[in-house]
C-alpha cells in the first residue's frame, strides 16, 4: 500500500540540520494495523503526517498505491489524500458549528458526492456507530468518546483505504478507549480497512497487527503480531 525509502525530514537551526526522521525506510501493506509508538519527540507524529501526506520530507522517496508521491505537485498530492486516506486526530477537531450530522457529511461535499448519495452514506454510518439518536447534537453536547466516534465517522465516511490516527484515545478514559481500539479492530479485520495508529499505549498497540518502535527519528524495531 505504502512504500517510504530513505525518508528524512529536517528543520533548519541555525547553521545545522536539526534532524526529525532520519532515512526510514518502511513498507506497510494492505490490511495491516500498525502502531507506532516511542518517546515523546521521536518523530511519530511527523511520521504519520508524512505517510497521510500531510506534511513533506525533506529527503527520500515515497510511494502510495504505487504513485510516487515525492514527484507530485500539491494539488495531486490533496487529490490523493481525499480519495483514499481518512485522519484521526487525538483532540478530535470537529467543527464546533455543525451538528454530528453535518461533521459527518463534509467530506463527501468536498468530494461534490449528490445528496440523495451523500443521505445515504451518513445514515448508514450513523447506524452502524450507533450514533442515530445523536445526530442533531453539536460536539459540545456530546462525551469525549463520542466526539472520537464522530470523528471516526467523519474519517471514514468516504470509505478510505488507509485510516490514519494520532493518539485517538489521548483524551479519553480507559473505558472510551478501550471501546475505541474494538471498533479499529473490526473495521480492520472485518472491513479490511488497513490501520496506521500512533500511540503511547502498550496495550492499544497490543489489538494491531505490528508494533514499530521509533527512537530520535529512527525505526528502532519492528514486530509482528
Ligand atoms: P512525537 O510525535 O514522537 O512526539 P513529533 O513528530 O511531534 O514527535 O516531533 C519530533 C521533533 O520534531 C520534536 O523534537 C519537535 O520539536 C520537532 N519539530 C516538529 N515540528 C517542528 C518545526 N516546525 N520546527 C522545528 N522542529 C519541529
Ligand atoms: P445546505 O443548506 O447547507 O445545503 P442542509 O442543511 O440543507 O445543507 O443539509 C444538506 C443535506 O443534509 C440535506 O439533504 C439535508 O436534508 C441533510 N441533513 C442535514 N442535517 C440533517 C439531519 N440532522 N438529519 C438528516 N438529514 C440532514
Amino acid at each position: 500500500m505504502l512504500s517510504l525509502k530513505q525518508i528524512s525530514k529536517y528543520y533548519q537551526n541555525g547553521g545545522t540540520k536539526a534532524y526529525v526522521l532520519n532515512k526510514i525506510d518502511l513498507d506497510i501493506d494492505k490490511g495491516e494495523f500498525v502502531s507506532i509508538m516511542g518517546p515523546s519527540g521521536s518523530g511519530k507524529s511527523t511520521l504519520l503526517n508524512i505517510i497521510g501526506m500531510l506534511d513533506q520530507p525533506s529527503e527520500g522517496y515515497q510511494y502510495f498505491l504505487g504513485e510516487p508521491v515525492h514527484q507530485l505537485k500539491e494539488k495531486q498530492r490533496s487529490a490523493l489524500y481525499k480519495q483514499n486516506i481518512g485522519f484521526v486526530f487525538q483532540a478530535y477537531h470537529l467543527i464546533d458549528e455543525l451538528t454530528v450530522y453535518e461533521n459527518i457529511e463534509t467530506p463527501l461535499i468536498y468530494q461534490n458526492v449528490k445528496g440523495a448519495e451523500r443521505k445515504a452514506l451518513v445514515a448508514d454510518i450513523l447506524d452502524r456507530f450507533n450514533i442515530v439518536g445523536k445526530k442533531d447534537l453539536f460536539p459540545a453536547q456530546l462525551s469525549g468518546g463520542q466526539q472520537q466516534l464522530v470523528g471516526i465517522a467523519r474519517a471514514l465516511i468516504a470509505k478510505p483505504k488507509l485510516l490514519l490516527a494520532d493518539e485517538p484515545t489521548g483524551n479519553l478514559n480507559s473505558k472510551q478507549g478501550e471501546e475505541i481500539m474494538e471498533l479499529f479492530c473490526k473495521l480492520n479485520k472485518e472491513d479490511g480497512v488497513t490501520i496506521i495508529q500512533v500511540t503511547h499505549s502498550e496495550k492499544n498497540a497490543q489489538y494491531g497487527t505490528r508494533i514499530i518502535n521509533l527512537l530520535d527519528g529512527k525505526i528502532e524495531s519492528s514486530s509482528i503480531l
